[in-house]
Formats: structure tokens, sequence, C-alpha cells
């Protein structure tokens, strides 16, 4: 399948990563919103949110994205996890991710 996130996951193509699990890779955004921003990609492939029924593998993103968020050193300071979803979310890499942003504050609205 020619997906980025794929090729990254599986090391066919250069991410920075800087943590890797059984079942996740987390790697800097190439075009970063915010000093940090990491994403955090389950190396199999789901093409978004709406299609990941596998709890485990949801609840594990969430707890290495705090770990990866804690690594960044922005655990005090703050962040934020999120998961856009098709059109109206923003996405625009069909694998699910979830992007950990901070270093700075991300004031005010949602969207
Ligand atoms: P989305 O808009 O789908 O939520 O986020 C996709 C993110 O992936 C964007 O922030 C974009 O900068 C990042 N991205 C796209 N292609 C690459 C790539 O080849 N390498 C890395 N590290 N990030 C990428
Ligand atoms: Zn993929």
């Amino acid at each position: 399948m020619d997906c980025v996130f794929c090729k990254i996951a599986s090391g066919e193509i250069k991410g920075t990563v800087v943590h890797k699990t059984e079942r996740l890779v987390v790697i800097k955004d190439i075009n970063p919103q915010a000093p940090v921003h990491l994403l955090v990609i389950p190396k199999k492939h789901y093409s978004t949110l709406l299609d990941c029924a596998d709890k485990e593998l949801l609840g594990e993103m969430l707890l290495v994205a705090a770990k990866a968020a804690k690594e960044a050193g922005v655990d005090e300071s703050g962040f934020r996890a999120v998961v856009n979803t098709n059109e109206d979310g923003g996405q625009t890499v069909f694998h699910l991710h979830m992007h950990i942003l901070g270093k700075r504050p991300l004031n005010g609205k949602m969207g």
C-alpha cells in the first residue's frame, strides 16, 4: 500500500523516530506546528480512528503519548493530544495517528 506512515513505521522511509514499542512508533512531524510536535503512529494500517476497534492499541496510543510528552519535557508545561479525522477534522494522512503538540501556549479555540 502506498502509505507514507506505513513506510515510516516499517523503516522503508526515514522518519525521526523518538520512541518505539512493539506496535507503535513516535516520530517528529516533518512540518511542526509547535516546538514539540510528535506523531504517535500504529505500525498497523488503519485509515482513520473510525476504522480501529482495537481497544488495547487505542489505549496504548494515549499511554505512549503521555510517555513521549514526558520525554519531550512538556509534561509540566502541558500539551495537547489530537486525532484529526476525515475532512472537517483536517486529516491529510489517512493512516491513524495522534498529534502531540507543546512547548507553546495552545491558546483558545479547539478548531
Ligand atoms: P493530519 O493532518 O493527517 O492530522 O496530520 C498529518 C501530519 O503528518 C501533518 O502534520 C504532516 O506535517 C505530517 N507528515 C506528512 N508527511 C510526513 C512525513 O513524510 N514525515 C513526517 N515526519 N511527517 C509527515
Ligand atoms: Zn498506512
